[in-house]
């Protein structure tokens, strides 16, 4: 899609680290990272939001976490554990609307809201 940066990051038009990357699937390190390890994993696809989803993009939402899973094994933080947070929309605190999880890593998570 025009004018999403995360769409412009899937095609190269904007810089980004690379962490992982299948078909569908793209994932890099957050400019702002709020841990030591901080990656956005995101579809391909521009979703804007997790609102956006639909019954046909389940297989896809699958496919992000397995690929989390094999980020988190090959980064090696997997055994010690991590935290994926999605913001949804505006009192979700989303700011790019282009779907993403946030993987967090790297010490003890603290401020815990749930
Ligand atoms: P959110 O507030 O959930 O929409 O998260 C957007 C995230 O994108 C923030 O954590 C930003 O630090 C991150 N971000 C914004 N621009 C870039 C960029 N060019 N490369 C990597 N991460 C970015
Ligand atoms: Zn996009």
């Amino acid at each position: 899609m025009e004018d999403c940066l995360f769409c412009k990051i899937i095609k190269g038009e904007v810089p980004s680290n690379k962490v992982y990357e299948d078909e569908d699937i793209y994932a890099f390190y957050d400019i702002n990272p709020a841990a030591p390890i901080h990656i956005l994993v995101i579809p391909k696809k521009h979703i804007a939001s997790v609102a956006d989803l639909t019954a046909a993009d389940e297989p896809l939402i699958g496919k992000i976490y397995t690929a989390i899973n094999k980020i988190a094994e090959e980064k090696g933080f997997k055994k010690d554990g991590f935290r994926i947070i999605n913001n949804c929309g505006k009192n979700g605190g989303q700011e790019v609307m282009h779907l993403h999880f946030h993987v967090l890593a790297g010490k003890q998570l603290g401020e815990k809201i749930v």
